[in-house]
């Protein structure tokens, strides 16, 4: 089978930080670096707070908006939510659905994020779906197992869609953490999500759906990451706070 090319793509997870104005500045440093560049996909995710400001500052340039959570749900009694629609009205494409952090502090299930990610798809976002073993289950050798079932049971039921799904690998030791997985050990488990997504979808499928790595990501370890065959770009947590790092690794993903 021919390798399918596939066009990297970084995203920046601000998380809970930076007020709206402190957003619009971030957002313009990254802009007046970035604005015209195509040789990735560049997508900022702010605090729900901030999207608006951030969507007005990138409107006109090829960087994209994305959120960090949604609800399924379009509309209704679900105080404290945010609706893919919603999302939508502020100019976002993409939406970040299983991070570890939702994972493990929202209890968020595999069940939950599947409903979300066939919500998303419906209201025309694009999900960043995520995966990834804690460190005891990296140690015990359960990680495949564990990433496996994270990739079946997130994606279950997609069909066709699933081309419109991009999976962002996390293994939860690395985020947030400063300890980055080796160059090896990421290549090794992108490979091993891109066999199982062949044998849930198809292969043509498989090469063809981007899969990020994020982790501790940052400007001197992003280069030989991101040079892996099957590592086609990065979510960036830390790193995407400061524009400096977060356009240097863009510049690395090509
Ligand atoms: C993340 O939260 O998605 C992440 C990768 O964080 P960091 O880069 O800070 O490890």
């Amino acid at each position: 089978m021919a390798k399918k090319l596939r066009k990297k793509i970084i995203a920046g997870n601000w998380k809970m930080n930076k007020s709206v104005s402190e957003a619009a500045d971030l957002a313009s440093d990254i802009k007046s670096d970035l604005a015209d560049y195509r040789d990735a996909d560049i997508v900022l995710c702010p605090p729900f707070t901030a999207l608006k400001t951030v969507s007005d500052v990138i409107t006109q340039t090829h960087i994209k908006l994305g959120a960090q959570n949604m609800h399924w749900a379009s509309d209704g009694a679900y105080t404290g939510e945010i609706s893919p629609s919603m999302l939508r009205d502020v100019f976002c494409h993409y939406v970040i659905l299983g991070h570890s952090e939702r994972r493990t502090m929202f209890n968020e299930t595999d069940e939950i994020v599947n409903k979300k990610v066939k919500a998303a798809i419906a209201g025309n976002l694009c999900p960043i779906v995520c995966v990834g073993e804690v460190l005891q289950e990296r140690e015990s050798g359960a990680a495949n197992d564990v990433v496996k079932k994270q990739v079946a049971g997130s994606l279950a039921g997609l069909g066709d869609d699933i081309g419109k799904v991009v999976i962002a690998y996390e293994p939860v030791w690395a985020i947030g953490t400063g300890k980055v997985a080796t160059p090896a050990q990421a290549q090794e488990m992108h490979a091993f999500i891109r066999g199982v997504l062949g044998s849930i979808f198809n292969e043509d499928i498989a090469q063809s759906i981007r899969i990020q790595y994020g982790g501790s990501m940052k400007p001197s370890n992003a280069g030989e990451l991101l040079s892996q065959p099957d590592i086609d770009g990065g979510l960036i947590g830390g790193a995407a706070l400061d524009a400096r790092s977060f356009v240097e690794i863009v510049r690395l993903a090509k």
